[in-house]
């Protein structure tokens, strides 16, 4: 049908993490409208989003409040900048806000549009400062292997995924990589998880004496990995790294991106684990991803050396458009009043133990060889002797027989990931996983 969605998408659309070459064989999946956890194609049918969209949609589809925030502020004032010190009532309720929330003492925030974004201008604040305290040399950065970050250049090279590198002459030079904390997969003959936490810890070390401490700026990491495949750390991983940084005086910028606002279980990932970050990124469940936001948390040692007289180096010279947009701000600090009066971190404790059994007794199907997860988070990776010569080709059949089963994840490779809204009630979890047990089962009898 030449006027359809679906053939304007192929005509006219070049889509994000696929391949331009298979736009047609695959078909665009058009999603129509969601309600609660769910989502329904062109075709009415309907799925469970088992991802909350892209790791985001906290409190679901359809939330009318979010809504009617949004329109408030558009009829008051669609749009304002904060460049040069202009700000407006939104931004500064929402600064205020994370300020509030923030799991460890911040100073600061700076807003920005996604989370490769935040990232990116974590890492020019990072260097601005460097700068500002007359230490030139102290710029690089190190992130982990299979750790997500974003896709700007910067952002990128912190990202430690082969398809975020190659075609790109990525990473940029002053970005270093550490090991996985994937304990399966990176584990030696003989290593629990406690003595391979430590070796990470020993690895990072290394890597930072190899290189010179003094011209190690910050270190970048997921407090839980996702996009790199849910990776949970393994026992005693953080009590081991924490220290390393510390030693050696590099700021620690936790990415909560995806951990931040419940998904663990605790509003953010940095007191589930006992982090001590010097910054923190935020986005997708800030706002739902109603509309596109983010945010950057600073703490006293970032900002000072920034706001000192004697080290002035002039200004930050580094904004966006829409930094602060007065309604994603808006709509940001609605959606996060729901997340306390609903009481979703509670509710989110409340049901990840069903989430968590369910997730496990999928080891028990055929094919699934591993699973690992957290709150409400999780992954359950597959393995075929056949279909897995190519990295990824299971975990895509696996995902389409899940769509025709009404359920959508998806497979970061092989590894299937579960992320529903955190509205999500026990019910639903069930419901969710019946789906993924069908889904698996189809694939494993017809491979
Ligand atoms: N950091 C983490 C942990 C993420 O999961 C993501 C996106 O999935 C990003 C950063 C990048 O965010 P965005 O896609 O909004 O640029």
């Amino acid at each position: 049908r030449p006027n359809s969605v679906e053939a304007r998408d192929i005509a006219f659309q070049l889509h994000s993490y696929a391949d331009a070459r298979r736009h047609e064989d695959v078909g665009p999946m058009v999603v129509e409208k969601g309600e609660g956890i769910y989502v329904e194609d062109l075709n009415g049918k309907r799925y469970i989003e088992g991802m909350a969209g892209l790791w985001s949609v906290a409190v679901g589809f359809g939330e009318k409040r979010l809504v009617d925030a949004a329109a408030r502020q558009m009829e008051k004032l669609p749009y304002y900048h904060t460049f040069s010190y202009r700000t407006h009532g939104p931004s500064v309720d929402l600064a205020e806000k994370l300020i509030s929330m923030a799991p460890v003492p911040m100073s600061k925030v700076y807003f920005t549009n996604s989370g490769s974004e935040a990232n990116d201008t974590a890492i020019k604040l990072i260097w601005y400062r460097s700068n500002a305290l007359g230490l030139p040399q102290r710029k690089k950065i190190i992130s982990r292997a299979r750790g997500y970050h974003g896709v700007t250049i910067a952002s990128a090279s912190l990202t430690g995924l082969p398809n975020n590198h190659r075609s790109f002459d990525l990473p940029i030079p002053q970005v270093l990589h550490t090991t996985s904390p994937h304990y399966r997969t990176m584990h030696r003959d003989g290593e629990d998880e406690a003595a391979f936490a430590r070796r990470c810890a020993q690895d990072l070390e290394d890597l930072i004496l190899q290189e010179g401490p003094e011209t190690i700026a910050a270190f970048f990491a997921e407090p839980v990995m996702g996009a790199g495949g849910v990776i949970v750390p393994p026992e005693g991983y953080w009590d081991a790294v924490q220290p390393v940084l510390r030693k050696y005086d590099i700021l620690f910028v936790a990415d909560e991106v995806i951990c931040g606002f419940g998904r663990t279980g605790e509003m953010f990932g940095t007191t589930k684990y006992g982090l001590q970050p010097d910054m923190i990124t935020l986005s997708k469940a800030l706002s739902s991803s109603y509309l596109p936001i983010s945010a950057l948390l600073i703490n006293d040692k970032v900002y000072q050396p920034i706001a000192d007289e004697s080290h002035h180096i002039g200004v930050f010279g580094h904004g966006f458009t829409g930094s602060g947009h007065p309604v994603a701000a808006a709509v940001a600090l609605e959606n996060l009043k729901i997340i306390e009066e609903r009481e979703l971190v509670a509710h989110v404790k409340e049901v990840s133990p069903v989430f968590q059994t369910r997730l496990a007794q999928l080891s028990e199907r055929p094919m699934v060889i591993e699973t690992r997860g957290v709150g409400l988070i999780g992954a359950a990776e597959v393995y075929h002797p056949e279909l897995s010569k190519t990295p990824g080709a299971l975990g895509l059949k696996v995902n389409a027989a899940f769509l025709d089963q009404g359920l959508i994840s998806r497979n970061m490779l092989d590894a299937m990931a579960f992320c529903p809204p955190l509205i999500i009630t026990e019910r639903q979890i069930h419901d969710m996983f019946d789906l993924a047990e069908r889904g698996l089962d189809a694939v494993a009898s017809a491979p």
